[in-house]
Protein backbone atom coordinates (compact mmCIF):
# COMPACT_ATOMS: atom_id res chain seq x y z
CA UNK A 1 0.00 0.00 0.00
CA UNK A 2 3.22 2.50 -0.60
CA UNK A 3 1.77 4.02 -3.77
CA UNK A 4 -1.63 4.81 -2.06
CA UNK A 5 -0.03 5.68 1.19
CA UNK A 6 2.35 8.63 -0.61
CA UNK A 7 -0.65 9.46 -3.97
CA UNK A 8 -3.81 9.64 -1.32
CA UNK A 9 -2.79 10.25 2.35
CA UNK A 10 -6.73 10.73 3.36
CA UNK A 11 -8.02 7.50 1.77
CA UNK A 12 -4.58 5.27 2.82
CA UNK A 13 -5.13 6.47 6.18
CA UNK A 14 -8.47 5.78 6.70
CA UNK A 15 -8.30 2.56 5.36
CA UNK A 16 -5.45 2.02 8.04
CA UNK A 17 -8.07 3.14 10.70
CA UNK A 18 -10.63 0.46 9.61
CA UNK A 19 -7.93 -2.57 9.45
CA UNK A 20 -7.29 -1.81 13.02
CA UNK A 21 -10.82 -1.44 13.65
CA UNK A 22 -11.13 -5.33 12.12
CA UNK A 23 -7.98 -6.31 13.95
CA UNK A 24 -8.88 -4.97 17.54
CA UNK A 25 -12.75 -5.68 18.04
CA UNK A 26 -15.20 -8.81 18.42
CA UNK A 27 -16.69 -8.63 14.71
CA UNK A 28 -20.17 -9.99 15.24
CA UNK A 29 -22.49 -8.94 12.42
CA UNK A 30 -24.05 -12.19 10.90
CA UNK A 31 -23.75 -10.76 7.23
CA UNK A 32 -19.85 -10.14 7.82
CA UNK A 33 -16.42 -12.13 7.59
CA UNK A 34 -13.18 -11.80 6.88
CA UNK A 35 -11.70 -13.19 3.59
CA UNK A 36 -8.98 -15.38 3.05
CA UNK A 37 -5.37 -13.36 2.20
CA UNK A 38 -5.81 -15.51 -1.11
CA UNK A 39 -9.12 -14.25 -1.88
CA UNK A 40 -8.48 -10.46 -1.05
CA UNK A 41 -5.40 -11.13 -3.15
CA UNK A 42 -7.50 -11.69 -5.99
CA UNK A 43 -9.46 -9.08 -5.45
CA UNK A 44 -6.93 -6.60 -5.54
CA UNK A 45 -5.33 -7.47 -8.71
CA UNK A 46 -5.41 -6.37 -12.32
CA UNK A 47 -8.01 -7.73 -12.99
CA UNK A 48 -9.40 -4.32 -12.49
CA UNK A 49 -8.57 -3.12 -15.81
CA UNK A 50 -9.94 -5.48 -17.69
CA UNK A 51 -13.82 -4.87 -20.01
CA UNK A 52 -15.27 -8.74 -20.15
CA UNK A 53 -18.99 -7.64 -21.35
CA UNK A 54 -20.58 -11.09 -22.37
CA UNK A 55 -19.21 -14.99 -21.37
CA UNK A 56 -16.63 -16.90 -22.02
CA UNK A 57 -15.82 -17.47 -25.86
CA UNK A 58 -18.29 -15.11 -26.36
CA UNK A 59 -17.14 -11.75 -25.43
CA UNK A 60 -17.69 -8.10 -26.92
CA UNK A 61 -13.66 -7.17 -26.17
CA UNK A 62 -10.61 -8.32 -27.33
CA UNK A 63 -8.01 -9.77 -24.95
CA UNK A 64 -10.71 -11.82 -22.80
CA UNK A 65 -8.50 -15.42 -23.39
CA UNK A 66 -7.37 -15.05 -20.01
CA UNK A 67 -10.77 -13.95 -17.80
CA UNK A 68 -12.57 -16.42 -19.80
CA UNK A 69 -10.31 -19.27 -17.72
CA UNK A 70 -11.15 -17.13 -14.71
CA UNK A 71 -14.56 -17.39 -15.64
CA UNK A 72 -14.79 -20.58 -16.46
CA UNK A 73 -12.95 -21.88 -13.21
CA UNK A 74 -15.42 -19.71 -11.20
CA UNK A 75 -18.45 -21.00 -12.77
CA UNK A 76 -17.44 -24.75 -12.86
CA UNK A 77 -16.37 -24.43 -9.34
CA UNK A 78 -19.55 -23.20 -8.25
CA UNK A 79 -21.59 -25.65 -9.90
CA UNK A 80 -19.41 -28.03 -8.25
CA UNK A 81 -19.37 -27.50 -4.83
CA UNK A 82 -23.56 -26.77 -5.05
CA UNK A 83 -24.22 -29.57 -7.33
CA UNK A 84 -25.56 -27.06 -9.87
CA UNK A 85 -26.32 -27.20 -13.41
CA UNK A 86 -25.17 -24.04 -14.40
CA UNK A 87 -23.90 -20.67 -12.37
CA UNK A 88 -23.83 -17.27 -13.67
CA UNK A 89 -21.15 -15.48 -11.48
CA UNK A 90 -21.23 -12.19 -12.74
CA UNK A 91 -23.76 -10.25 -10.45
CA UNK A 92 -22.16 -7.48 -8.51
CA UNK A 93 -23.87 -8.59 -5.25
CA UNK A 94 -26.83 -10.21 -3.89
CA UNK A 95 -28.99 -7.52 -4.67
CA UNK A 96 -28.38 -7.89 -8.54
CA UNK A 97 -28.75 -11.94 -8.40
CA UNK A 98 -32.25 -11.25 -7.62
CA UNK A 99 -33.38 -8.49 -9.52
CA UNK A 100 -31.83 -10.87 -12.52
CA UNK A 101 -34.14 -13.98 -11.35
CA UNK A 102 -37.00 -11.18 -11.19
CA UNK A 103 -36.92 -9.43 -14.44
CA UNK A 104 -36.20 -13.20 -16.03
CA UNK A 105 -39.36 -14.76 -14.41
CA UNK A 106 -41.90 -11.59 -13.82
CA UNK A 107 -43.42 -8.97 -15.94
CA UNK A 108 -43.95 -5.65 -13.95
CA UNK A 109 -47.18 -5.62 -11.52
CA UNK A 110 -46.92 -9.63 -11.34
CA UNK A 111 -47.39 -11.05 -8.14
CA UNK A 112 -44.67 -13.21 -5.68
CA UNK A 113 -44.63 -14.39 -2.26
CA UNK A 114 -41.34 -13.55 0.24
CA UNK A 115 -40.73 -13.40 3.45
CA UNK A 116 -41.90 -10.37 5.75
CA UNK A 117 -38.64 -8.27 6.26
CA UNK A 118 -39.99 -7.30 9.73
CA UNK A 119 -39.71 -10.86 10.33
CA UNK A 120 -36.36 -11.54 9.00
CA UNK A 121 -36.56 -11.47 5.21
CA UNK A 122 -34.28 -8.94 3.10
CA UNK A 123 -35.08 -5.57 1.45
CA UNK A 124 -34.83 -7.38 -2.03
CA UNK A 125 -37.73 -9.60 -1.23
CA UNK A 126 -40.54 -6.77 -1.85
CA UNK A 127 -39.76 -3.68 0.63
CA UNK A 128 -41.70 -1.31 -0.85
CA UNK A 129 -38.41 1.62 -1.16
CA UNK A 130 -37.16 -1.34 -2.84
CA UNK A 131 -37.59 -2.06 -6.28
CA UNK A 132 -38.11 -5.20 -5.87
CA UNK A 133 -41.83 -3.32 -3.86
CA UNK A 134 -42.40 -0.77 -7.08
CA UNK A 135 -42.13 -2.84 -9.61
CA UNK A 136 -43.75 -5.83 -8.69
CA UNK A 137 -47.07 -6.58 -6.36
CA UNK A 138 -44.94 -8.85 -3.29
CA UNK A 139 -47.12 -10.71 -0.82
CA UNK A 140 -45.61 -11.12 2.50
CA UNK A 141 -45.42 -14.53 4.96
CA UNK A 142 -44.13 -14.37 8.01
CA UNK A 143 -43.12 -16.60 11.27
CA UNK A 144 -45.30 -17.54 13.91
CA UNK A 145 -46.24 -16.26 16.97
CA UNK A 146 -45.36 -18.95 19.28
CA UNK A 147 -41.86 -20.10 17.98
CA UNK A 148 -40.75 -17.46 15.62
CA UNK A 149 -40.35 -20.09 12.94
CA UNK A 150 -41.99 -19.86 9.05
CA UNK A 151 -45.42 -20.34 9.52
CA UNK A 152 -46.56 -23.15 6.78
CA UNK A 153 -50.30 -22.46 7.13
CA UNK A 154 -50.07 -18.62 6.28
CA UNK A 155 -47.98 -19.74 3.12
CA UNK A 156 -50.24 -22.48 2.07
CA UNK A 157 -52.93 -20.32 2.35
CA UNK A 158 -51.37 -17.17 0.73
CA UNK A 159 -50.31 -19.28 -2.16
CA UNK A 160 -53.87 -20.87 -2.70
CA UNK A 161 -55.49 -16.87 -2.72
CA UNK A 162 -52.66 -14.73 -4.42
CA UNK A 163 -51.38 -17.76 -6.84
CA UNK A 164 -48.08 -15.94 -7.08
CA UNK A 165 -45.96 -16.40 -9.90
CA UNK A 166 -43.20 -17.16 -7.67
CA UNK A 167 -42.36 -18.01 -4.33
CA UNK A 168 -39.34 -16.74 -2.51
CA UNK A 169 -37.31 -18.22 0.28
CA UNK A 170 -34.20 -17.65 2.09
CA UNK A 171 -33.85 -14.67 4.96
CA UNK A 172 -31.41 -12.51 6.40
CA UNK A 173 -32.56 -12.48 10.31
CA UNK A 174 -33.73 -15.70 10.92
CA UNK A 175 -32.30 -18.61 13.32
CA UNK A 176 -33.86 -21.75 12.23
CA UNK A 177 -33.18 -23.92 9.13
CA UNK A 178 -35.70 -23.31 6.30
CA UNK A 179 -37.57 -26.50 4.92
CA UNK A 180 -36.97 -26.05 1.40
CA UNK A 181 -38.86 -28.78 0.06
CA UNK A 182 -42.17 -27.85 1.92
CA UNK A 183 -41.44 -24.68 -0.05
CA UNK A 184 -41.25 -26.37 -3.26
CA UNK A 185 -44.32 -28.66 -3.08
CA UNK A 186 -46.24 -25.32 -1.87
CA UNK A 187 -45.05 -23.74 -5.23
CA UNK A 188 -45.85 -26.98 -7.27
CA UNK A 189 -49.17 -27.19 -5.93
CA UNK A 190 -49.98 -23.54 -7.15
CA UNK A 191 -48.30 -23.49 -10.09
CA UNK A 192 -45.32 -20.85 -8.95
CA UNK A 193 -41.70 -20.95 -9.76
CA UNK A 194 -39.32 -21.64 -6.64
CA UNK A 195 -36.50 -19.14 -5.94
CA UNK A 196 -34.03 -19.59 -2.54
CA UNK A 197 -31.92 -16.96 -1.45
CA UNK A 198 -29.55 -18.32 0.12
CA UNK A 199 -27.18 -15.33 0.36
CA UNK A 200 -26.92 -15.84 4.49
CA UNK A 201 -26.51 -19.79 4.57
CA UNK A 202 -24.77 -20.54 1.71
CA UNK A 203 -21.72 -21.58 3.88
CA UNK A 204 -23.78 -23.58 5.35
CA UNK A 205 -25.46 -25.04 2.70
CA UNK A 206 -21.70 -25.57 1.23
CA UNK A 207 -20.83 -27.54 3.92
CA UNK A 208 -23.68 -30.02 3.74
CA UNK A 209 -25.30 -28.83 7.11
CA UNK A 210 -28.43 -26.39 5.69
CA UNK A 211 -30.51 -28.72 3.30
CA UNK A 212 -29.38 -28.25 -0.07
CA UNK A 213 -32.31 -25.81 -2.68
CA UNK A 214 -30.50 -27.03 -5.41
CA UNK A 215 -32.66 -30.48 -6.04
CA UNK A 216 -35.93 -28.69 -5.61
CA UNK A 217 -36.04 -24.62 -6.31
CA UNK A 218 -35.55 -22.80 -10.07
CA UNK A 219 -33.61 -20.73 -9.18
CA UNK A 220 -30.45 -19.95 -6.03
CA UNK A 221 -29.34 -16.79 -5.55
CA UNK A 222 -26.32 -16.43 -3.50
CA UNK A 223 -24.09 -13.68 -1.97
CA UNK A 224 -20.51 -14.74 -1.71
CA UNK A 225 -19.30 -12.74 1.40
CA UNK A 226 -21.27 -14.01 4.19
CA UNK A 227 -20.89 -17.26 5.52
CA UNK A 228 -19.26 -18.62 2.37
CA UNK A 229 -16.30 -16.26 3.21
CA UNK A 230 -15.37 -14.80 -0.45
CA UNK A 231 -15.53 -11.34 -2.07
CA UNK A 232 -18.47 -8.74 -2.14
CA UNK A 233 -20.42 -10.43 -4.60
CA UNK A 234 -23.51 -12.40 -5.90
CA UNK A 235 -24.21 -15.32 -7.91
CA UNK A 236 -27.24 -17.65 -9.48
CA UNK A 237 -27.57 -21.38 -9.52
CA UNK A 238 -30.25 -22.98 -11.87
CA UNK A 239 -31.17 -25.94 -14.07
CA UNK A 240 -29.50 -25.94 -17.32
CA UNK A 241 -32.97 -25.56 -19.36
CA UNK A 242 -32.81 -21.68 -17.60
CA UNK A 243 -29.04 -21.12 -18.26
CA UNK A 244 -29.70 -18.62 -21.39
CA UNK A 245 -32.51 -16.88 -20.05
CA UNK A 246 -30.73 -16.17 -16.52
CA UNK A 247 -27.14 -15.33 -18.76
CA UNK A 248 -29.38 -12.87 -21.30
CA UNK A 249 -31.00 -10.97 -18.30
CA UNK A 250 -27.86 -10.77 -16.41
CA UNK A 251 -26.05 -9.21 -19.49
CA UNK A 252 -27.43 -7.65 -21.57
CA UNK A 253 -30.29 -7.17 -19.65
CA UNK A 254 -29.36 -5.23 -15.99
CA UNK A 255 -25.45 -5.48 -15.83
CA UNK A 256 -22.34 -4.18 -18.17
CA UNK A 257 -19.12 -5.55 -18.11
CA UNK A 258 -18.58 -7.85 -15.12
CA UNK A 259 -15.69 -7.19 -12.49
CA UNK A 260 -13.39 -9.62 -12.87
CA UNK A 261 -11.12 -9.06 -10.03
CA UNK A 262 -14.24 -10.29 -7.69
CA UNK A 263 -15.12 -12.76 -10.28
CA UNK A 264 -11.44 -14.03 -9.67
CA UNK A 265 -12.03 -13.89 -5.97
CA UNK A 266 -15.17 -15.65 -5.88
CA UNK A 267 -13.62 -18.70 -7.89
CA UNK A 268 -11.20 -18.25 -4.95
CA UNK A 269 -13.56 -18.80 -2.63
CA UNK A 270 -15.28 -21.48 -4.12
CA UNK A 271 -11.96 -24.08 -4.63
CA UNK A 272 -11.26 -22.70 -0.43
CA UNK A 273 -15.32 -23.89 0.61
CA UNK A 274 -14.66 -27.55 -2.12
CA UNK A 275 -11.77 -28.18 1.15
CA UNK A 276 -12.36 -30.62 3.51
CA UNK A 277 -11.13 -27.82 5.58
CA UNK A 278 -14.37 -25.19 5.22
CA UNK A 279 -16.59 -28.46 6.41
CA UNK A 280 -15.38 -27.73 9.74
CA UNK A 281 -15.50 -24.42 9.91
CA UNK A 282 -18.81 -23.92 9.00
CA UNK A 283 -19.53 -26.36 11.96
CA UNK A 284 -17.32 -24.50 13.90
CA UNK A 285 -19.83 -21.60 13.28
CA UNK A 286 -23.06 -23.33 13.94
CA UNK A 287 -21.04 -24.55 17.19
CA UNK A 288 -20.11 -21.20 18.25
CA UNK A 289 -23.25 -19.53 17.60
CA UNK A 290 -25.18 -22.47 19.96
CA UNK A 291 -22.64 -21.52 22.34
CA UNK A 292 -22.94 -18.15 22.29
CA UNK A 293 -26.68 -18.43 22.21
CA UNK A 294 -26.92 -20.12 25.62
CA UNK A 295 -24.42 -17.89 27.28
CA UNK A 296 -26.86 -14.84 26.39
CA UNK A 297 -29.71 -16.99 27.48
CA UNK A 298 -28.12 -18.13 30.96
CA UNK A 299 -27.23 -14.31 31.53
CA UNK A 300 -30.87 -13.47 31.05
CA UNK A 301 -31.52 -12.34 27.55
CA UNK A 302 -34.32 -13.69 25.24
CA UNK A 303 -33.98 -14.87 22.06
CA UNK A 304 -36.32 -15.42 18.61
CA UNK A 305 -36.95 -18.82 18.37
CA UNK A 306 -35.42 -19.38 21.72
CA UNK A 307 -31.84 -20.17 20.05
CA UNK A 308 -29.96 -21.04 16.55
CA UNK A 309 -29.56 -23.67 14.30
CA UNK A 310 -27.40 -22.03 11.90
CA UNK A 311 -25.01 -19.39 12.21
CA UNK A 312 -26.76 -15.99 14.20
CA UNK A 313 -29.63 -15.22 16.69
CA UNK A 314 -31.71 -12.27 17.33
CA UNK A 315 -31.77 -10.62 20.45
CA UNK A 316 -34.92 -8.98 22.22
CA UNK A 317 -32.91 -6.75 24.43
CA UNK A 318 -36.39 -4.69 25.70
CA UNK A 319 -36.62 -7.29 28.31
CA UNK A 320 -33.96 -6.51 30.01
CA UNK A 321 -34.79 -2.33 29.61
CA UNK A 322 -32.83 -1.49 26.75
CA UNK A 323 -33.60 -1.13 22.63
CA UNK A 324 -31.80 -2.04 20.27
CA UNK A 325 -30.00 1.04 19.60
CA UNK A 326 -28.55 1.65 22.84
CA UNK A 327 -27.23 -2.15 23.00
CA UNK A 328 -26.12 -1.65 19.31
CA UNK A 329 -24.16 1.77 20.39
CA UNK A 330 -23.25 0.76 23.56
CA UNK A 331 -21.49 -2.48 22.81
CA UNK A 332 -19.79 -0.57 19.93
CA UNK A 333 -18.11 1.78 22.12
CA UNK A 334 -16.97 -1.47 23.68
CA UNK A 335 -15.47 -2.86 20.76
CA UNK A 336 -18.28 -5.15 19.81
CA UNK A 337 -19.65 -4.51 16.57
CA UNK A 338 -23.51 -5.93 15.82
CA UNK A 339 -26.20 -4.12 14.07
CA UNK A 340 -30.12 -3.17 15.65
CA UNK A 341 -32.43 -5.19 14.02
CA UNK A 342 -36.44 -5.79 14.73
CA UNK A 343 -37.67 -8.47 16.11
CA UNK A 344 -40.81 -10.79 15.29
CA UNK A 345 -43.59 -8.74 16.15
CA UNK A 346 -41.70 -5.82 16.63
CA UNK A 347 -43.38 -3.31 19.02
CA UNK A 348 -40.82 -0.55 18.14
CA UNK A 349 -39.39 1.04 14.66
CA UNK A 350 -36.63 -0.27 12.40
CA UNK A 351 -34.97 2.82 13.12
CA UNK A 352 -34.73 2.05 16.91
CA UNK A 353 -35.89 -1.53 17.38
CA UNK A 354 -36.51 -3.89 20.12
CA UNK A 355 -33.40 -6.15 18.98
CA UNK A 356 -29.71 -6.97 17.44
CA UNK A 357 -28.55 -9.25 15.83
CA UNK A 358 -25.50 -11.54 16.40
CA UNK A 359 -23.34 -13.84 13.98
CA UNK A 360 -20.39 -16.06 14.52
CA UNK A 361 -18.84 -16.44 10.83
CA UNK A 362 -16.27 -14.15 11.38
CA UNK A 363 -15.02 -14.63 15.35
CA UNK A 364 -14.80 -18.34 14.00
CA UNK A 365 -12.86 -17.34 10.56
CA UNK A 366 -10.69 -15.95 13.54
CA UNK A 367 -10.21 -19.93 14.77
CA UNK A 368 -12.20 -19.00 17.88
CA UNK A 369 -14.20 -21.98 19.35
CA UNK A 370 -16.88 -22.94 21.96
CA UNK A 371 -14.47 -21.62 25.10
CA UNK A 372 -13.84 -17.94 23.50
CA UNK A 373 -17.59 -17.78 22.83
CA UNK A 374 -18.48 -17.76 26.21
CA UNK A 375 -15.98 -15.50 27.42
CA UNK A 376 -17.85 -13.11 24.20
CA UNK A 377 -20.90 -13.68 25.19
CA UNK A 378 -19.94 -12.24 29.21
CA UNK A 379 -18.33 -9.71 27.63
CA UNK A 380 -22.02 -8.85 25.43
CA UNK A 381 -23.66 -9.33 29.37
CA UNK A 382 -21.53 -6.79 31.10
CA UNK A 383 -21.95 -4.32 28.23
CA UNK A 384 -25.82 -4.80 28.27
CA UNK A 385 -25.81 -4.60 31.83
CA UNK A 386 -24.71 -1.43 32.05
CA UNK A 387 -24.60 -0.15 28.78
CA UNK A 388 -23.85 3.97 30.33
CA UNK A 389 -21.19 2.51 32.50
CA UNK A 390 -18.24 4.78 30.71
CA UNK A 391 -15.88 2.91 32.62
CA UNK A 392 -16.95 -0.74 32.07
CA UNK A 393 -17.00 -0.13 28.78
CA UNK A 394 -13.54 1.20 28.90
CA UNK A 395 -12.47 -1.44 30.61
CA UNK A 396 -13.87 -4.46 28.66
CA UNK A 397 -12.32 -2.11 25.14
CA UNK A 398 -8.88 -2.82 26.80
CA UNK A 399 -9.58 -6.54 27.29
CA UNK A 400 -11.25 -7.24 24.11
CA UNK A 401 -8.21 -5.52 22.67
CA UNK A 402 -5.85 -7.93 24.38
CA UNK A 403 -8.00 -11.14 23.93
CA UNK A 404 -8.11 -10.18 20.02
CA UNK A 405 -4.20 -10.68 19.64
CA UNK A 406 -4.80 -14.24 19.90
CA UNK A 407 -6.70 -14.95 16.91
CA UNK A 408 -5.47 -13.39 13.81
CA UNK A 409 -7.55 -12.10 10.96
CA UNK A 410 -6.21 -13.40 7.69
CA UNK A 411 -4.86 -11.30 4.97
CA UNK A 412 -4.05 -8.36 8.51
C1 LIG B 1 -27.34 -9.93 2.13
C2 LIG B 1 -28.53 -10.39 1.42
C3 LIG B 1 -28.75 -10.11 0.06
C4 LIG B 1 -27.89 -9.27 -0.82
O1 LIG B 1 -27.12 -8.35 -0.32
P1 LIG B 1 -26.11 -7.40 -1.10
O2 LIG B 1 -25.82 -6.42 -0.04
O3 LIG B 1 -26.83 -6.83 -2.28
O4 LIG B 1 -24.96 -8.24 -1.51
C5 LIG B 1 -29.85 -10.67 -0.55
N1 LIG B 1 -30.69 -11.45 0.13
C6 LIG B 1 -30.52 -11.74 1.42
C7 LIG B 1 -31.50 -12.65 2.09
C8 LIG B 1 -29.45 -11.21 2.12
O5 LIG B 1 -29.30 -11.49 3.42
Amino acid sequence: MCALKTSDPEIWGAIEHERSRQRDGLELIASENYTSAAVLEAAGTILTNKYAEGYPGRRYYGGCEHVDVIETLARDRACKLFGAEHANVQPHAGSQANMAVYLTVLKPGDTYLALNLAHGGHLTHGMSLNFSGQLYHAIHYGVRQSDHRIDFDQVVALAREHKPKLIVTGASAYPCEIDHGRFAEIAREVGALFMVDMAHYAGLVAAGLHNSPIPVADYVTSTSHKTLRGPRSGFILTREANAKAIDKTVFPGMQGGPLMHIVAAKAVCFHEALQPAFKDYARQIVANAKTLAETLVSGGIKLASGGTDNHLMLADVTAIGLTGKIAESSLDRAGITVNMNMIPFDQRKALDPSGIRIGTPALTTRGMKEAEMKRVGGWILQVLKAPGDEANLTRVRGEIREFCRNFPVPGI
